[in-house]
């Protein structure tokens, strides 16, 4: 509290990058205890070496009196935050609402999507793709959401633009899926997910993933179930084996759990793309990279297309492609892109120093 007042008194709006936009939005109680110690857990980078940008055109001030009220009154203030409501598929997580909308343009347009054919080369000279398989097309505008690295090192722009796109910076996840014996404990009853900013686990964040439907576990009446993620430096790679067992060790120390004996199994993947970190150099990166592609009538975009955290969850991504074809047919403007102050405000504006995704 005593952090969080002397940053109202003294809050100016301006900040130079991340690290000091949370002294000076939260001050050094919630800075030291929590924000801190979470954001370089989940960037797998130190707060300092990221814009700040990314949280809001304009630094959003600290609901003090909110805060002060809610402490007096006992008040656990759950509404706020872009996701504080959200809706999730009953059966088959995630992936089902992709699956459904797939299944829409089949219908329409059959027999145009094509799945495990990378696309290995492409000519921006000549507008022609290759894929991995030998085949190639060619193409008016091609949209592309490969990271944008990875389309510049498979271009005939790589020795041109390589400098640039190796300033974008980004960490990797290991996803650990735990299925477990039994009930969850009473104190994540109704919880959807928990930040960790401790160092007695690894993950920085799980999800109670049995929560958000009974039908993510086969019997939820003796199962549940638990995503835990895990970052990485590119410059620190992790042992997977590890990384599981150290999962498992972090949920009995965080008394998720009493013991191993109640993982029924794990689940683990990696992303080595994870989080497109806002990186004080990003936008200067980007600035040079987009446009030049676009000039050759490439437009990546997406998570990773085009590098933006701010603008990178799923909502955000689909936008960036229905704007992009939107611009391409009728000039319209690329909002989500161009301007994430626009679509993130149409969000309850708050400070969103751990958002989800
Ligand atoms: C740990 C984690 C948690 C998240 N949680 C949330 C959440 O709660 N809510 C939310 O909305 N979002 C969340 N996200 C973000 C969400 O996953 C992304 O917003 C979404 O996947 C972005 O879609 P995209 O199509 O831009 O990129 P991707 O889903 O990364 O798709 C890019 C595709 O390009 C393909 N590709 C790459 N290279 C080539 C190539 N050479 N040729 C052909 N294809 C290629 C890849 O295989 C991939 O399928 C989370 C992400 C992570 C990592």
């Amino acid at each position: 509290m005593r952090g969080l007042i002397s940053a109202a008194a003294r809050a100016d709006g301006s900040a130079a990058n991340f690290g000091e936009w949370i002294d000076k939005t939260f001050g050094r109680g919630i800075g030291d205890i929590f924000l801190r110690p979470y954001n370089t857990k989940i960037w797998a980078c130190p707060p300092e070496d990221m814009n700040c940008t990314w949280i809001g055109d304009r630094v959003a001030l600290t609901d003090l009196a909110r805060v002060v009220r809610n402490i007096r009154d006992v008040h656990d203030d759950v509404s706020w935050g872009p996701n504080s409501r959200f809706r999730f598929p009953k059966t088959g997580g995630t992936g089902a609402v992709w699956k459904r909308l797939a299944a829409l343009v089949e219908r329409r347009m059959p027999r145009r999507m094509h799945f495990q054919h990378p696309a290995a080369r492409v000519d921006t000279a000549a507008h022609r793709v290759t894929f991995a398989d030998g085949t190639s097309l060619t193409y008016r505008h091609l949209i592309s959401t490969m990271p944008l690295d990875a389309l510049v090192e498979r271009s005939d722009l790589a020795s041109a633009y390589r400098e640039d796109a190796s300033r974008l910076r980004h960490s990797s996840t290991h996803i650990v899926g735990v299925g477990l014996h039994g009930q969850a404990p009473a104190s994540i009853a109704g919880k959807s997910w928990m930040y960790y900013p401790e160092d007695s686990c690894p993950f920085y964040r799980l999800t109670h993933f049995s929560q958000y439907s009974p039908a993510n576990v086969p019997d939820s009446s003796r199962q549940w179930s638990l995503i835990a993620e895990v970052s990485e430096a590119p410059e620190k790679p992790r042992d997977v084996a590890a990384v599981i067992a150290g999962t498992i060790d972090g949920l009995v120390a965080t008394q998720l759990i009493d013991s191993r004996a109640q993982v029924h199994h794990t689940w683990h993947q990696r992303f080595g793309h994870g989080y497109p970190i806002p990186s004080l150099e990003r936008d200067a990166a980007l600035n040079v990279l987009l446009p030049a592609f676009e000039q050759r009538g490439v437009y990546s975009r997406g998570r990773f297309g085009a590098w933006k955290y701010e603008v990178a969850n799923q909502d955000h991504s689909l936008a960036q492609g229905v704007e992009v074809i939107d611009a391409l047919l009728d000039g319209a403007e690329e909002v989500t892109l161009h301007r994430p102050e626009i679509v993130n405000a149409r969000r309850p504006a708050r400070p969103q120093a751990v958002e989800r995704g």
